[in-house]
């Protein structure tokens, strides 16, 4: 035991905000962390109405709940009406917009279910404007209520600001404290600015009685931040990326060292390991949010879980939690990496073979997403983005062959401080319970399409990740 602890405890925010002002950002790009207040305990919940007061929502009020069919529990006790009754006894109107299932059970974060609950809020179901939205869910319950909070208060700058109280319900996803929510838009996911919680609220109770595949997925969620900090390092090397901050990462500092030491409890749901879990998934979410972009905690890893995703419909099943896929897609990221930092040698590469034309790539790409999808819309939509990447690529070869120059002194330990090797992440996924490998999914996943994501999830995204240095090095 070493007794590794965070950083920063996201409860103490004055602190953390204290400290996030203090970094000499010369790009002056941080962005502040507009978060009122963070509770964590097995109580957290009880404090609702407290939470509601200072937050200047008086009883009487009328107060939008969001939340999705699910049954859930906080120990013994049914949740929801929990939390409807402890609004009611202290005295607030309460209406609840309940979200519905669609196709594989599962409620999608999209503009319309957005729309509704801006709607609730403008009219209020109780004939009166709301003054407050509580989202009583996980991810997605979060970004919808998150987004219509903040398309609310976007759409009415003369009235009083909309007050968005999170309270999440599993410890799966980094949602939670984030400033932006992924929605999905014509069936594509996309990343929107959005707004910080004025409220979090972690009931340690109600996240122990979350299913137990959840909370180890927000532990896989989490160890993205092991491969994808090299990427965005990469990509900054590489002169692919204007900005690159290591604020973000010095949130995230010790984090194999906490998971791995907390593991076990976490895999025996114990009240001290979600607590372990909640702090880094809000640590994570609030990573990105400072410099409004995934890139400290979406990589390669998470490439490969979007193609998952992207082609699921075609193979006829329906999505595995993300978090327990990126944790997989994780250890296979690491592995590159880990490969890639031993077997690199510049030498031994002829730089004019990395600058492929873009006519046989765009053949390519059309060839690889036909069978998925026939129309040739996904093949165009890559396409569109991978083409910027492809000319930024070329016109930074200056970089590219400095990159080669350095590598051995300079690019290959800094890289290699970045990122953790696949036993680090695997021990971590192990010793919590956590899924390995495609076949612990659920539903599980063929080789063939993981294949097939490993090899193709770079052509997906506009920023650089390791996958495309690979492609252009010509490794298989
Ligand atoms: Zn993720």
């Amino acid at each position: 035991m070493t007794g590794a602890t965070f950083p920063f405890d996201p409860v103490d925010l004055p602190t953390l905000k204290q400290w996030l002002a203090a970094q000499d950002d010369a790009q002056g790009a941080l962005r502040p962390v507009d978060i009122g207040e963070i509770l964590i305990g097995p109580g957290a919940l009880l404090d609702l109405p407290d939470v509601l007061l200072r937050a200047g929502i008086k009883p009487g009020a009328n107060i939008q709940l969001v939340m999705d069919e699910t049954p859930m529990w906080r120990d013994d006790v049914e949740l929801k009406p929990f939390v409807r009754e402890l609004l009611y006894v202290a005295g607030y109107q309460e209406s609840t917009l309940h979200l519905e299932d669609e196709d594989y059970g599962s409620v999608h974060a999209d503009f319309d279910s957005v729309e509704s609950a801006v709607w609730g809020l403008e009219e209020g179901f109780l004939g009166t404007p709301a003054t407050a939205i509580i989202g009583l869910g996980s991810g997605t319950v979060t970004d919808i209520t998150k987004h219509a909070a903040y398309v609310y208060n976007q759409k009415h700058p003369d009235r009083p600001r909309m007050v968005y109280i999170c309270i999440p319900t599993a410890n799966s996803v980094t949602a939670y404290a984030a400033s932006m929510a992924v929605l999905l838009k014509d069936g594509v996911k996309r990343t929107v600015p959005s707004c910080y919680p004025d409220v979090i609220l972690c009931d340690l109770r109600v996240l122990a009685c979350a299913p137990k595949e959840m909370t180890l997925a927000g532990l896989g969620d989490c160890c993205a931040r092991f491969v994808a900090y090299g990427d965005w390092y990469l990509a900054s090397a590489l002169g692919l990326v204007d900005y690159y901050s290591e604020v973000p990462l010095a949130l995230l500092d010790n984090l194999d060292t906490i998971l791995l030491e907390h593991a076990g409890s976490i895999g025996q749901r114990s009240h001290a390991g979600e607590a372990i879990v909640m702090r880094a998934l809000l640590l994570a979410g609030i990573a990105q949010s400072i410099v409004n972009m995934s890139a400290p905690i979406s990589g390669t890893e998470h490439v490969i879980s979007h193609v998952l995703d992207m082609i699921a419909d075609h193979y006829e099943r329906g999505l595995a939690l993300h978090g327990a896929q990126v944790g997989v897609a994780t250890i296979t990221a690491a592995g590159l990496y880990q490969r890639f930092l031993d077997k690199f040698d510049p030498a031994a590469i002829n730089i004019d073979a990395c600058y492929p034309a873009d006519e046989p790539l765009q053949r390519y790409i059309r060839h690889i997403f036909r069978a998925i999808d026939p129309t040739g819309a996904m093949a165009r939509e890559c396409w569109s983005d991978y083409s910027k990447k492809l000319a930024l690529w070329r016109q930074k070869r200056p970089q590219f062959e400095q990159f080669c120059a350095n590598w051995q002194e300079t690019f290959r330990p800094k890289l290699a401080s970045l990122v953790r090797g696949p036993q680090v992440v695997q021990r971590i996924l192990e010793k919590a319970g956590a899924p390995l490998t495609i076949a612990a999914l659920d539903p599980p996943i063929s080789q063939k399409e993981y294949d097939f994501a490993v090899r193709n999830g770079h052509f997906i995204r506009q920023r650089f990740v390791l996958g495309d240095l690979l492609y252009f090095l010509g490794w298989e």
